[in-house]
């Protein structure tokens, strides 16, 4: 579909509709309207598919909103959506559309509200019925509701319908109504079984296919950040206080992660709310709006309960969860970016989950920007310069001088200066967002650990893949710990704790020999001050480890003495030993990063974790 040059006046809608599209600001059609709109106003049946964002809801409702009867009192258009958010926003939009057609009557029918209500409201009479297919099944065998006059049947979001096993009522639905009604589906894509129902269902459909342009894609910044160094939960705080938000949705994979979020967050001052599929009707149709009108800034949401929600302050979209499908990212990401507003998208990624970002990436034919998280110190800083703002506007409050009586009074009852009072009024008004940090920022650490680890790689390339030679360069100080079998310590524990408690990397652990009652392990000479601190404090298997530099040097002996660990790799020996390639010392274990391949690298930070846990288990 070409840019359409065409406006609403070209398009045979009446003055009332042409009045309300300008006191709305909607100056001229989508692609996707420009091309529906005449096609619906004739009459024929059709098939509507474009991008989401891209003013589905006006292409159908202007068509049935123009040809409407207003003295007929049963319902002449039905349009049906998968959930009552979706009921309820398509409703708004129709009667938005509409403010002008004078008695003009919309109604939203769906579950979870008071089926008496509807009934009286369907009596009184409804020109336009919204809604979802559980509900309006039930109050069309109830006879309340009759689609014998109606003259059109939408099906919107007709992907997401069909998925969700709604098949049977709503093509039971369409069957209530007359067999000349027009029946129209829109779309974001077209899933087999939104084509077998097209098939059997639509009479030589108009097919308008818009998705060639991806409009959301377009309109939206896509970053992504790889998860290493803090978990998410810290990330999504520190992108929350970095960002420049109005309001923002976070989508997480369960209903249960969507409470624990919003918790997380709640706990540590955001104005952040869950919703999901199992929060009651009332309260969802509340926090939908809370984010509308600013009483919440954060909506933490599933994929289902979130689709297709129009809400343009939106700045933000977070994926901290990846989406299972390309489809549920395009969905996700374009809730920003509405009504021609630009739109940012962060995706929180982890490093076995690349590929599917990769993907993401080719099918919709965008890239996306690898980001960094602001460092904690950043975060701190922003938070002081918050708070020195938000203490600015209260410079002349009037009820300052009462509160400086109670400074004095507190003074003196403390027997403190008022500096030191002020640090402590401080101190506990930064509740769970300190001010600053000490030590070093996790991820800071964590980032060097991965240069490090990339240099070690390149360098091992160069060496021609050959573990022995590449810590060739690596000066060794060999300690005693004073753990060993004894204590039931293993390799692996020792591995496992210098690299989750030390940070050391593969290739700065030496080599490695057990004893009853001690183990020698090679550490790098120069090793940061931070490093030799947390080895003092190190424990294993919960005890203290109290290494201590010794001259030991002859990891060789008990070579090959049938002992696991005289010659175990940490990788578990897929290479068949790692006999074959020349690495005479025997008796000591030594990574082996190179060998696995490529593919192996994809799970190593979760890997990693694994390990943690396992560690800190023991
Ligand atoms: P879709 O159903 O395709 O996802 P919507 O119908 O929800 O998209 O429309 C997205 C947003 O664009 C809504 O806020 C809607 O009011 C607005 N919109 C629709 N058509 C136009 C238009 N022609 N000009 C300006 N804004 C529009
Ligand atoms: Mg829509």
């Amino acid at each position: 579909m070409q840019e359409t040059v065409i406006h609403f006046s070209d398009l045979a809608l009446n003055s009332a509709i042409l009045s309300a599209l300008t006191e709305m600001g909607f100056e001229k059609p989508t692609p996707i309207q420009a091309a529906s709109i005449p096609v619906l106003i004739e009459g024929r049946d059709a098939l509507g598919k474009a991008q989401t964002g891209t003013g589905k809801t006006a292409a159908f409702s202007l068509p049935l909103l123009n040809k409407l009867d207003l003295s007929q009192r049963k319902p002449q258009a039905i349009v049906m959506a998968p959930t009552r958010e979706l009921a309820i926003q398509v409703a708004a939009e129709v009667k938005n559309l509409g403010q002008n057609v004078k008695g003009l009557k919309v109604l939203e029918i769906y579950g979870g509200a008071s089926i008496v209500d509807q009934m009286r409201a369907l009596k009184s009479g409804a020109h336009i019925v919204v809604g979802t297919p559980g509900r309006v099944k039930d109050l069309i065998t109830r006879e309340r509701l009759h689609l014998d006059e109606c003259h059109t049947f939408v099906l919107d979001e007709a992907d997401e319908m069909l998925k969700m096993g709604f098949v049977d009522d709503v093509t039971w639905i369409m069957e209530q109504a007359p067999e000349t009604a027009q029946r129209v589906l829109f779309s974001a894509t077209m899933p087999p079984m939104v084509k077998n129902i097209v098939d059997r269902y639509l009479r030589e459909p108009a097919r308008i296919d818009v998705a060639g342009s991806n409009q959301t894609v377009e309109k939206v910044e896509q970053q992504f950040w790889v998860v290493k160094g803090v978990e998410k939960d810290e990330a999504m705080s520190r992108l929350l206080e970095t960002e420049e938000t109005d309001a923002a949705i976070v989508f997480v994979r369960t209903r249960q992660d969507t409470e624990r979020l919003a918790d997380w967050l709640s706990a540590r001052g955001f104005k952040a709310a869950a919703l999901h599929g199992d929060i009651p009707q009332s309260l969802r149709e509340r926090t939908v709006d809370h984010i509308k009108k600013g009483v919440i800034d954060i909506l933490v949401a599933t994929d289902v309960v979130a689709r297709g929600l129009d809400v343009p302050r939106i700045t933000h979209v977070f994926n901290y969860d990846i989406p299972f499908d390309v489809e549920s990212y395009i969905h996700r990401i374009g809730r920003t970016g509405r009504a021609g507003r630009k739109g940012k998208a962060i995706l929180l990624v982890r490093t076995n989950q690349i590929r599917m970002l990769r993907t993401i990436e080719r099918v919709t034919r965008s890239s996306m920007e690898e980001i960094q998280l602001p460092h904690r110190d950043k975060v701190a800083e922003s938070r002081l310069s918050q708070l020195a703002s938000d203490l600015d506007s209260e410079k002349e409050h009037k009820a300052l001088d009462k509160f400086a009586e109670l400074v004095e009074k507190l003074q003196t009852s403390l027997d403190i200066d008022a500096t030191t009072l002020a640090a402590m009024l401080l101190k506990r008004q930064q509740g769970k967002r300190p001010l600053f940090y000490v030590g070093e920022d996790p991820m800071l650490e964590a980032i060097e650990r991965d240069k490090q680890r990339r240099r070690e790689r390149r360098e091992n390339r160069d060496n021609g893949g050959r573990d022995f030679g590449r810590n060739s360069n690596v000066d060794w100080e060999t300690y005693q710990l004073q753990v060993g079998r004894e204590q039931g310590v293993q390799v692996k524990d020792i591995v496992g704790a210098l690299a989750n408690e030390l940070g050391l990397t593969k290739g700065s652990i030496g080599a490695i020999k057990l004893a009853q009652g001690h183990t020698f392990v090679q550490l790098p000479k120069s090793m940061s001050e931070s490093v030799t601190k947390k080895l003092r404090k190190l424990r294993i298997r919960q005890k203290e480890v109290d290494a201590v530099v010794c001259d030991f040097t002859d990891f060789r002996e008990n070579r090959g003495g049938g002992r696991r660990e005289g010659g175990r790799r940490f990788d578990g020996n897929r290479n068949g030993g790692g006999r074959g390639n020349g690495n005479s010392r025997g008796g000591e274990r030594r990574f082996d990063r190179n060998r696995g391949g490529d593919h192996r690298g994809n799970h190593r930070g979760e890997r990693g974790h694994s390990q943690r846990r396992q560690h800190q288990d023991a």
